[in-house]
C-alpha cells in the first residue's frame, strides 16, 4: 500500500511550514500565526473554519457535514519550548530530514499528528466526493503544553448543545516494536503541597529536646497516606471508583509488553509488594497511586548542620481513575489529615483539574480503526483501556458524550519536549493512509447502519 509521492511532498511542506512558526505557549510567543497556518489549511481543505480567543492563544474550529454521526477531532498547534537550544543537532524550529526521520519541534507533538491526519482526509475527499455521511468537527488549540487553561470553558460557550460520537484524540503512539496503540482512557490527576512550619525562624538542634520538628511531622503525615503496596490509606479514597468493564479488563489482561522491558528502559528496581510480571498492566491502567515528587526542609548543604528548621513541604501527586474527583479526594485528604491529628499540617491545591476517564473499547470504531492501524503498519494493534498518564480529555468525554480514540504516528524514540523531537517518514506516510481509510470506513459504516460489524 503506498501513498502517492506528491501528497507526501505536500503534507512534509505543510509540517515544514508550522514548524517553522515557533509557537511556544508558555512564551506566548507565535500563536496568532500559527492558528492563521492552521485555519488556512483546514479552510484549503474544504471546512469552514473560525477561530475563538484563548487566554493565551487562540482555538481553530472546522467544520464539515451533518449528523447523526459525529466525529470530533482535536489537536494543538502550540509547542513546548525548544530549550535547551544547543542540544538539538539541528534548528529546532526547521523541519530537518536524517536518515528517515523528520526532527523539529512539534514534529510529532503535535503538529506532525495535525498534519498527516489532515493529508489523509484531503486522500479522503479526493476519492469520496459529495456530501460527507458524517459531521466533522476538528478542533485546534494554542494553549495544550501549557495545560489548557480555557479549553473546558471554550468547550462550554462554543459546542452548548453539541454532542458526539467519537473523539480522535491529539495523539498517538507506537510501541517500540512497531505495533501501533489505540488508547481508550487517562487517568486524573490531583497534585497538592503540604506544609508544616513549628516556629518563626530556624532554631539550634539542641532544642529538639523539647520542640518538635517540621520535617518529623511531614513524614509522619505523609507516611500515613499509603501503605507498602502502593494502597492508599485515606477513608473513602475508593469509594467512587468505577470499575472497569470486562472487556477493558480482558484487554489488560496480557500485557503487551513484560515487565523487564519496563525495568530495564528506566533502571526501575523496586517494585511495589504486589507489583509482578502478572499484574503491572493492571496496575498501570487501573490502579490509583500517590507520589512523593518532592520533599523539602532544613538543610541540604555539605557537611553537618546542627539545626532544628522551622519549615518545610512536601509535594505529592495522586493518579486517580475514572470515577474519583480530584477535589473530593483533596477534601478526604484534609480529613484524613486532620482525623490523624495533622491539623498543623497545611494543604494547597496545585492541580485539581484532570478527571480520569475510560471508554468503551466495543465502540464500533475501535475495531474498525485497530483494523485499519493493522494494514498501514503491518502489525496488530494494540487496544489500550488507560494510559498511566493523564490528559485532559474529559471534557470532550464528558461534555460531548464522545468515545475516546487515540491513535497515531507518535513512536518510542519521539523524544516529545526535548532537544531533536522527531517522527518516522515511514510513520508519517502510514497516518496519512490510516487517516484517509479510516474516515472512509466511518463514513462507509455510519452510511449502512444496517451492516454495522461487517467491517472489522
Ligand atoms: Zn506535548
Amino acid at each position: 500500500m503506498r501513498i502517492p509521492a506528491e501528497i507526501i511532498a505536500a503534507a512534509t511542506r505543510d509540517l515544514a511550514d508550522l514548524v517553522a512558526i515557533p509557537s511556544v505557549s508558555a512564551r506566548a510567543e507565535g500563536l496568532e500565526a500559527c492558528a492563521d497556518k492552521v485555519e488556512a489549511l483546514l479552510s484549503e481543505a474544504g471546512f469552514i473554519t473560525e477561530q475563538q480567543p484563548g487566554d493565551v492563544g487562540p482555538f481553530v474550529v472546522g467544520e464539515m457535514g451533518a449528523g447523526p454521526f459525529t466525529l470530533v477531532i482535536y489537536n494543538h498547534y502550540d509547542v513546548q519550548p525548544e530549550d535547551p537550544v544547543h542540544l538539538w543537532t539541528d534548528a529546532p524550529f526547521a523541519l530537518t530530514e536524517r536518515s528517515g526521520r523528520l526532527y523539529g519541534r512539534g514534529s510529532a507533538d503535535d503538529k506532525g499528528e495535525f498534519v498527516s491526519r489532515l493529508a489523509g482526509w484531503r486522500v479522503f475527499r479526493d476519492t469520496h466526493p459529495g456530501p460527507l455521511p458524517f459531521k466533522l468537527i476538528w478542533i485546534v488549540e494554542g494553549e495544550e503544553e501549557i495545560g489548557s487553561p480555557s479549553l473546558v470553558r471554550f468547550l462550554e460557550k462554543r459546542f452548548l448543545d453539541t454532542q458526539a460520537d467519537l473523539c480522535w484524540w491529539e495523539f498517538g503512539e507506537v510501541d517500540r516494536t512497531g505495533r501501533p496503540i489505540v488508547l481508550m482512557g487517562f487517568k486524573g490527576i490531583l497534585a497538592v503541597e503540604l506544609e508544616c512550619r513549628t516556629a518563626r525562624a530556624d532554631l539550634h538542634s539542641s532544642l529538639g529536646a523539647i520542640f518538635d520538628n517540621p520535617l518529623w511531622r511531614l513524614a509522619a503525615a505523609v507516611s500515613s497516606l499509603r501503605d507498602a503496596r502502593g494502597r492508599i490509606l485515606i477513608e473513602g479514597f475508593y469509594d467512587d471508583i468505577v470499575e472497569p468493564d470486562a472487556l477493558s479488563r480482558e484487554l489488560a489482561e496480557r500485557a503487551p509488553f513484560p515487565l523487564g522491558d519496563l525495568q530495564e528502559e528506566t533502571g526501575g528496581r523496586r517494585l511495589l509488594e504486589g507489583v509482578n510480571a502478572e499484574t503491572f498492566y493492571d496496575h498501570l491502567n487501573f490502579e490509583p497511586c500517590l507520589n512523593v515528587n518532592g520533599f523539602h526542609g532544613g538543610y541540604g548543604g555539605e557537611g553537618a548542620k546542627t539545626v532544628l528548621p522551622c519549615t518545610g513541604t512536601a509535594k505529592l501527586d495522586f493518579r486517580l481513575v475514572p470515577g474519583q474527583h480530584p477535589v473530593r479526594i483533596a477534601a478526604l485528604l484534609r480529613r484524613h489529615l486532620d482525623a490523624k491529628g495533622f491539623e498543623d499540617v497545611s494543604l494547597k491545591i496545585l492541580d485539581a483539574e484532570v478527571l480520569g476517564v475510560r471508554s468503551d473499547p466495543s465502540h464500533f470504531a475501535v475495531d474498525l480503526g485497530a483494523e485499519l492501524l493493522r494494514k498501514w503498519f503491518g502489525r496488530p494493534a494494540i487496544i489500550q483501556p488507560s494510559s498511566a498518564a493523564s490528559g485532559l480529555a474529559y471534557p470532550f468525554m464528558h461534555k460531548f458524550g464522545a468515545t475516546l480514540f487515540g491513535a497515531g504516528l507518535t513512536h518510542h524514540g519521539a523524544m516529545l519536549h526535548s532537544p531533536d523531537e522527531n517522527i518516522l517518514v515511514s510513520h508519517f506516510e502510514n497516518m496519512i493512509g490510516f487517516s484517509a481509510d479510516f474516515f472512509a470506513a466511518l463514513g462507509e459504516h455510519v452510511r449502512q447502519p444496517a451492516e454495522a460489524g461487517s467491517y472489522a
